[in-house]
């Protein structure tokens, strides 16, 4: 029984995590999210949203943790799903594996604050989380693919272009900047808005999905993406969900007041 188990697991990840040629012949519809930040009303409304839709299996782009009270809530809910996972640079910074010397002082308040409430499970499953990956046919890192450990942001087209030059996937999913932004290239590299798009093979794409817990593009609903790999058809998705209990919790756990304040004005 036990064996058969393992089997079915094993199976399951050489459908889903391997090279991708069974999956992307049957087609999964992903849920991709990142940058949760430990607001766990955020990840919620979202998961509700991505089952409603019929995402079938979760990415999670990193930043599990950070700016938000509830870090151990939103890890045991991304350990549910079997997430595909990549670290972020509050998940390494909480557990001491990036420094925390750049993060301003808000920021540096709440690492310090999550590393006191991560368990040895927590810090085990962070810990575990590689900057970069590739499944069915995508890259997943959760800042640049260049050069993943060195959290660089990408804002604008020429800093994506560098991007591009290393990537060898057709698509790569990112987070940091907390925007939702698509980088297209074509020869040359544009941007286009965060709208629903058919991937066409003759193009490559970067496709920032925007922050689950703390958006930064003035919209404060939650922001994430759905991918089908059968139809090549990227949904970028908001959700609205309790801005006034995620607010409440970072006050009563005494962390900054302004991390608060910014998540109702989605900055
Ligand atoms: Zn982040």
């Amino acid at each position: 029984m036990r064996s058969r188990r393992r089997l079915s697991k094993n199976r399951r990840r050489l459908l889903t995590c391997g090279s991708g040629a069974t999956a992307r012949r049957v087609g999964v519809r992903y849920g991709i999210i990142g940058d949760i930040h430990g607001n766990l009303e955020a990840l919620t409304a979202v998961l509700d949203m991505l089952k409603q839709e019929g995402a079938v299996r979760h990415v999670c782009l990193g930043d599990i943790v950070g700016y938000g009270a509830d870090p151990v809530s939103c890890i045991s809910r991304v350990r549910e799903l079997d997430a595909i996972c990549v670290a972020g640079n509050h998940d390494y910074a909480a557990i001491g594996q990036t420094p925390v010397d750049y993060f301003n002082p808000h920021a540096r308040h709440a690492v310090m604050w999550t590393r006191e409430q991560l368990g040895q499970k927590e810090r085990d499953f962070l810990t575990e989380m590689p900057l970069m990956r590739k499944l069915d046919g995508f890259t997943l890192v959760h800042a640049s693919p260049e050069a993943p450990a060195e959290w660089n942001y990408l804002y604008h087209a020429l800093e994506a272009a560098r991007s591009f030059q290393v990537l060898d996937t057709h698509v790569c999913f990112i987070g940091h900047s907390h925007i939702p932004v698509t980088f297209v290239s074509n020869g040359s590299c544009g941007t286009r808005p965060p709208e629903d798009f058919t991937v066409s093979h003759s193009k490559r794409y970067l496709v920032n999905t925007g922050s689950v817990g703390q958006p930064r593009d003035g919209d404060p609903r939650a922001s994430c993406c759905i991918f089908d790999t059968a139809s090549g058809l990227v949904q970028v998705k908001r959700v609205g969900y309790d801005i006034n209990a995620a607010q409440a919790k970072i006050i009563a756990a005494g962390l900054p007041p302004v991390l608060a304040l910014r998540l109702a004005r989605g900055e």
